[in-house]
């Protein structure tokens, strides 16, 4: 019997226009090995924490949900490599793209094992590269540092410009009262937000 391939995750947003182009499926991938001075999100550091979602599952909703594609952020989707390709070849499968952002540059991710790379040649767009916390973005949406790229390794987002796309929030109140929040917010947002973000622990900055 061949195991289901499973993922850790943090959490799983199904239709949300607030993490590239597109209504996409967001999953935060839990456990990062980077650890950037300033991450917004260090609560999803531990490869321990999160849970595990069958990929099948994942994507079974993805489509139900009606996404044209899925974000890959975390965490860092690159740390599950084996279970990241799982997940984005069966999208693939699926008529879905696939962007994925990394702390880890992408001369460094084609240079690293094959299932490294095998997970690599399944994306669509990646956005690489650490969060510098002295060295902000002010142009660019979905990204948090200056340093970061976006690659393309097929043509299917080359048209997605991120100088010339804002922002989006996405905001979701549940039935017992929690908010979430994704979507890229910087300092001074998160400080407006106050205390509506004190439960909402699933944001992103890169
Ligand atoms: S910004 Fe991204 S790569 Fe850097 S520590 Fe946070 S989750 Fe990891």
């Amino acid at each position: 019997m061949i195991n289901e391939p499973m993922l850790r995750v943090g959490r799983v947003l199904h239709g949300t226009t607030a993490e590239g182009p597109g209504l996409r499926t967001a999953i935060w991938f839990q456990g990062c090995s980077i650890k950037c001075k300033g991450c917004i999100n260090p609560h999803l550091f531990s490869s321990r924490g999160g849970t595990q979602m069958p990929v099948a599952g994942i994507i079974k909703d993805s489509v139900a949900a009606g996404v044209e594609g899925l974000t890959l952020i975390g965490g860092e989707p690159f740390d599950q490599p084996n279970a990241g390709h799982a997940l984005a070849t069966a999208a693939h499968d699926a008529g879905l793209g696939i962007i994925a952002f990394s702390g880890y540059e992408y001369e460094t991710l084609r240079g690293r094992d094959e299932s490294t790379r095998a997970f690599l040649a399944e994306v669509d767009l990646l956005v690489d590269g650490p969060y510098q916390d002295w060295n902000p973005e002010t142009e660019r949406a979905l990204v948090g540092s200056g340093n970061q790229r976006f690659i393309h390794l097929t043509d299917r987002y080359r048209n997605y410009r991120p100088e010339l796309v804002r922002n989006r929030i996405d905001i979701r109140v549940g039935p017992d009262g929690t908010i979430k929040v994704a979507g890229f917010l910087d300092s001074a947002s998160l400080e407006e937000l106050g205390g509506l973000t004190s439960s909402a622990r699933t944001l992103r900055r890169p």
